[in-house]
């Protein structure tokens, strides 16, 4: 299949205008759902559509359980009350390879296949931050001068239904605003005790949904939905200072800061393949053995890898860790922020618990913070208002 430019972007407004019809309210139809009907949704959607769901694969150290989102074929195979999965749904719409095009050679001529094709597929559970972080990769992918194909074949043949929950310690993603979403899923499930409050964003999810009993919210479901967001705002025990980021990472360039933490990183590149929103790659071309014919894949890539900045002819532009984890920062917190007016990063603080160096947004940025207030005491204070 090969789409043009102005085809993909027909595609990208059928994504986004995508609503359903009937009682709106900002584009949405609300809906309340009882638990037992939910699970018999729920069992039927993935017995007739390949499904991913979060499942229990591991314990870690500490003896927390470990997820990853897996297929699942009922109901019962899906941990709903999973926190966070170590890796994130990104990998479904940006896999680690993934091949752009195919060449074959036939004496001196050569043609190119590009497929484009992609399977749909049901993914269930993802948190608030996991969708917000597939509203930035959509930012970046689907939005600018050249919307990438690949992404959005995946991207629009995904089902997504979200599922709040309670934090867990380490999240800080009500610092970044991302602990609640409003666009991109299909389905939204707000846990409000014996049923689910159902924000339908779709009209194939809507459609779905006729087949099920559901019913319209009374005030006292909207009650018990506003108590339930109270209560996971409330759950927070992470905090991150992020006000005026961009404009401490400006003064901040040259911090110590920065040695510090680089002397602590591997550069294993780990914290961006769990990362939900980075999304850097490098392109690879292979060649047949019998040089008849060619292969171009995309790998996913990490700015903390050693050769991350090396150019033709050997040079490295950052040869020191401190120099990659700062960019890496600064694309996460400065650079995005200028050119999309947000940070990237949802506060998941997977990168954190990934690390095997200890490293984590929550402590690099407080280290930031501290040294920007530490001048504080060499000056003399702006005066009051008189
Ligand atoms: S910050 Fe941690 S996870 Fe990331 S490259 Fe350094 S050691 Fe690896
Ligand atoms: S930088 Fe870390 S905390 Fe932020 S989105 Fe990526 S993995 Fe999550």
């Amino acid at each position: 299949m090969y789409l043009s430019t102005k085809g993909i972007l027909a595609f990208v407004n059928e994504l986004y205008s995508s609503k359903p019809t009937g009682k709106e309210c900002d584009g949405m139809i609300y809906k309340v759902i009882s638990k037992a009907e939910f699970k018999r949704f729920i069992d039927t959607l993935v017995l007739n559509n390949p499904s991913f769901g979060p499942r229990q694969v591991d314990s870690d150290i500490r003896g927390d359980a470990v997820y990853h989102f897996l297929p699942v074929t009922s109901f019962d195979d899906i941990a709903f009350d999973y926190t966070a999965t170590a890796s994130s749904a990104k990998h479904f719409f940006l896999p680690f390879r993934e091949e752009l095009s195919r060449f074959a050679f036939h004496g001196q001529d050569w043609n190119q296949h590009i497929n484009y094709d992609t399977n749909p597929i049901v993914l269930i559970g993802l948190r608030p931050c996991d969708i917000s972080a597939l509203n930035i990769l959509d930012d970046v992918l689907l939005n600018g001068h050249f919307p990438s194909p690949y992404y959005l074949g995946k991207r629009k043949n995904t089902f997504v239904i979200g599922m709040d929950h309670l934090p867990r310690p380490d999240c800080f993603c009500k610092s970044m605003n991302h602990h609640s979403v409003q666009t991109g899923f299909n389905l939204f499930c707000s846990d409000i005790g014996e049923e689910y409050y159902l924000s339908i964003n779709s009209s194939k999810a809507f459609n779905f949904l006729k087949e099920f009993n559901t019913r319209d919210p009374h005030d006292e479901d909207n009650c018990r939905l506003v108590e339930r967001r109270k209560l996971i705002s409330n759950s927070f025990l992470s905090e991150v200072d992020v006000t005026a980021l961009p404009s401490i990472l400006d003064i901040e360039f040259d911090s110590p800061v920065w040695e510090k933490w680089g002397n602590k990183c591997l550069s294993c590149g780990t914290c961006a393949m769990v990362c939900p929103t980075c999304y850097c790659y490098s392109v690879e071309e292979s060649f047949a053995i019998d040089l008849n014919g060619a292969t171009r894949q995309k790998r996913l890539y990490s700015c903390n890898l050693v050769d991350f900045a090396v150019v033709a002819g050997g040079h490295n532009f950052r040869p020191k860790n401190g120099d990659r984890l700062k960019y890496r920062y600064y694309h996460q917190h400065r650079g995005f922020a200028e050119n999309a007016n947000q940070q990237i990063c949802v506060g998941c603080n997977r990168c954190g618990r990934a690390c095997l160096a200890g490293i984590n947004p929550k402590d690099v940025i407080n280290d930031l913070r501290m040294e920007k207030e530490s001048c504080l005491t060499n000056v003399s204070l702006s005066p009051g208002r008189t």
